[in-house]
């Protein structure tokens, strides 16, 4: 049946297959050979946005690019997410299809709302990256994997289910995992014992929220499950632990967002394996915030990303990894950590849904969600001027659609976020 359902998904999308065929000629290679290929693709990039964007011929103006000789990443000056949000159409490429690119939005992860461009190309490269991070806990590619969506992008409607699967043949499936109530927890367990898939992909709250559910009523997993991918957020041991226990297999970490995909997958030996043929990852030892993570997609051409000031912080590690994979390896230090909102009738929802009621809006600097009582929600916000009343009337709209009807809204113009202990933007402080 894997069989079928591999020759299903294959000939369904051939432009990620022939993208994997490609990526998978990579864990062959030593690691020599692969630091090399990560030395010519940052090379290439840069030569690239600089011949081919405004924004990178001035941002690197001063540095004088030389026929025959690489170019160095230390010597390249970070790219700054103010900058992103300046110079969105001076950082798209000339030679960019501008009929095939089409607008992202990001950036709630770390309360600094952030669009850019991409193409179908770099969407089919994320999906084949994926593909090959999954196969390093052992998935074969057609083998079923379940997600649980978060972010109401990719998740239409409030229903229990995103995308359900039509028929026998899918290999995937997509649960809204926005709001976890127990009835919504309890389908999904139902869905999760009845479709068996080999791999669970989500957040870290999202398996956290489901691998309590089925530890306090006792709900065995199926026996297919090989692992759960976390990913987006904080992992932390004590979730990890309750994750394995629930659902029987190995968990896995994983470190990307949407702007520079696939940076760092974990292996079966335990080792944060950066993608180092399609990112490079440098961690930036500045004053103000020490182990800052700067990262550069060698592959992006259509809005390079280059040195890019991600807002995690980490660490790269010396050494090799039991597993042999020729992949340098990197531990997160600190990563995106947030509340989840409680809804006056106990529901518990995920910040995503917070997040997506800002999209595209790049007035706005960075914010927060403060949740004040169940039913009151502050936004701090520091944005140029004011939010447009209209702006405010559709924020207020879009909370009481997602969140709760009761939901009521106000928001605080603030000069400046105060961080966490640990110098982190949290973007959502619940009610604790
Ligand atoms: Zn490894």
């Amino acid at each position: 049946m894997r069989t079928i359902r591999y020759w299903h998904d294959r000939l369904r999308h051939p432009r990620r297959y022939r993208e994997l065929a490609q990526l998978l000629s990579v864990p062959h290679m030593s690691a020599a050979e692969v630091a090399e290929l990560q030395a010519q693709r940052f090379d290439a990039i840069v030569r690239h946005a600089v011949s081919q964007t405004t924004f990178y011929a001035d941002h690197y103006a001063a540095l004088d690019v030389a026929v025959g000789q690489r170019v160095r990443p230390e010597r390249l000056p970070p790219l700054r997410k103010h900058q992103v949000r300046e110079h969105l159409d001076a950082m798209l490429a000339r030679d960019a299809d501008r009929a095939a690119v089409k607008l992202g939005h990001t950036g709630g992860s770390t309360g600094e709302p952030l669009n850019f461009y991409y193409t179908r190309e770099k969407h089919e490269r994320m999906l084949a990256g994926m593909k090959r991070g999954f196969m390093m806990s052992g998935w074969l590619p057609g083998e079923r994997v379940m997600y649980l969506w978060g972010a109401s992008r990719d998740v239409s409607g409030r229903g229990v289910f995103a995308r359900e699967a039509s028929n026998v043949l899918d290999s995937e499936m997509s649960l809204a995992a926005v709001s976890y109530s127990e009835a919504n927890l309890a389908a999904w367990c139902r869905k999760l014992q009845s479709w068996r898939p080999v791999l669970l992909y989500g957040y870290a709250s999202a398996l956290a929220e489901l691998a309590r559910f089925m530890l306090d009523t006792a709900t065995r997993p199926p026996a297919s499950l090989i692992g759960a991918y976390s990913t987006a957020e904080m992992l932390d041991a004590d979730q990890r632990r309750s994750m394995e226990a629930a659902f029987g297999c190995k968990v896995f970490n994983q470190y990307g967002c949407r702007e520079v995909p696939n940076i760092a997958w974990e292996c079966r030996a335990g080792g944060m394996h950066v993608f180092s043929d399609l990112v490079l990852l440098e961690a930036d030892d500045a004053v103000d915030e020490p182990g800052r993570l700067l990262v550069t997609s060698l592959s992006d051409r259509v809005m390079p990303f280059i040195r890019y000031a991600i807002g995690d912080s980490g660490e790269l590690v010396d050494g090799e990894c039991d597993c042999g994979l020729p992949f340098p390896l990197m531990r997160m230090s600190m990563c995106r950590h947030n509340d989840l909102i409680v809804t006056p009738d106990g529901a518990r929802v995920h910040p995503s849904v917070l997040n997506g009621l800002l999209y595209g809006m790049t007035a706005i600097r960075s914010y927060q969600w403060v949740q004040l009582a169940p039913a009151r929600l502050r936004l701090d916000v520091v944005c140029e001027g004011r939010l447009p009343s209209s702006t405010i009337d559709d924020i207020q709209r879009g909370l009481q659609q997602r969140v709760h009807p009761a939901m009521q809204l106000e928001c605080a113009y603030r000069d400046t976020i105060e961080r966490t202990a640990a110098g982190k933007h949290r973007f959502v402080i619940g009610l604790g």
